[in-house]
């Protein structure tokens, strides 16, 4: 088998989507310091799908690159227009109770839940995640791939929010993520 991986290209594989939660019109989560969701989810899934393409050789669409609104469908959609294999939904948490705070990530069937455990395995070397949920989320209902929903970590928690903000703790999730996507993808042609 590792004969195989060796001369396997990501290229191969399909489309990844990466989906940067919220934009446009509706900001999410307004955070400390008026920090807005929509923008660190668009930072960090940029900074996701650069990894992945530029250094693992993926294909890879992102639903939007810019500030604009999309709706779940139109997200779902993209998915299905490109035939992709994977979908990952990145999105910020809040809660009241601002001392709650760490990533967590969901899913639903089950290929899903072996990506999110890859995932959140990687995610858990430099901070302390939530864990692995299943939700039934819009997204995660109306999508037939393998897909998760990431919430990155509370803007509603000072202390997680200055690290949202932050471009090297971005770019320590969106490494954290893109390896664990490409350790289900490993998994994933194993199997064939
Ligand atoms: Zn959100």
């Amino acid at each position: 088998m590792l004969f195989f991986l060796n001369f396997y290209s990501y290229g191969n594989f399909g489309y990844i989507v990466i989906d940067p939660g919220h934009g446009g019109k509706d900001p999410g989560a307004i955070g400390k310091w008026g920090i807005k969701e929509k923008d660190i989810t668009l930072s960090v899934s940029k900074k996701i799908a650069n990894i992945l393409k530029k250094e693992y050789g993926f294909k890879v669409i992102l639903t939007r690159e810019e500030d604009i609104f999309l709706s779940l469908s139109e997200r779902a959609e993209i998915a299905k227009r490109y035939n992709a294999k994977l979908f990952v939904s990145i999105d910020c948490n809040y809660f009241e109770m601002s001392n709650i705070k760490g990533p967590e990530v969901f899913f639903l069937s089950n290929e899903s839940r072996k990506l999110a455990f890859f995932i959140n395995q990687r995610i858990n070397e430099f901070t302390k995640s939530r864990g692995i949920t299943k939700a039934n989320f819009y997204l995660l209902r109306n999508i037939y791939i393998p897909s998760v929903i990431i919430e990155i970590g509370y803007v509603s928690n000072p202390e997680e929010a200055n690290l949202l903000i932050d471009k090297n703790y971005q770019y320590l999730l969106a490494r954290g993520i893109a390896e664990g996507i490409r350790e289900y993808v490993n998994w994933y042609i194993s199997e064939r």
